[in-house]
Formats: C-alpha cells, structure tokens, sequence
C-alpha cells in the first residue's frame, strides 16, 4: 500500500507545484469598454476584447 500513498503524494506535490507556477503568471489589468469583437460593453477589455472572445470556452455559450 506504500506504493499508491507514494504516488498519490508525488502527484499532489506536482500539482501544487503546477498551480503555485500558474498563480505566479502576471495578469493584465486591463481597460472598461466596447468589445472589438462581440461588441458587448466590458469592465475588462484586454487587446480590445472581452474575457469570452479571448478565450472561448465552448461549454458556454456566447452572448450575441
Ligand atoms: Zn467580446
């Protein structure tokens, strides 16, 4: 049983080492305004788009 509270404990440690990586990313403030692609009104625009036009996430739908 050692074994698999070993591995079970080697893949926590990788994923918080993972998570503490991906916290430490800078994120842009970004600026309120009009989307450059859907046209929705944004608090936070980034290169002129809104968070769903960045990144689409297709188990949400888009707001048209
Ligand atoms: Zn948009």
């Amino acid at each position: 049983m050692a074994d698999v509270v070993d591995h079970a404990q080697r893949l926590a440690e990788a994923h918080l080492a993972r998570s503490l990586a991906a916290a430490r990313v800078p994120v842009v403030a970004g600026v309120p305004g009009i989307c450059g692609d859907c046209g929705e009104d944004s608090a936070r625009l980034v290169d002129g788009l809104c968070a769903p036009c960045r990144e689409p996430n297709p188990r949400l739908p888009r707001r048209f």
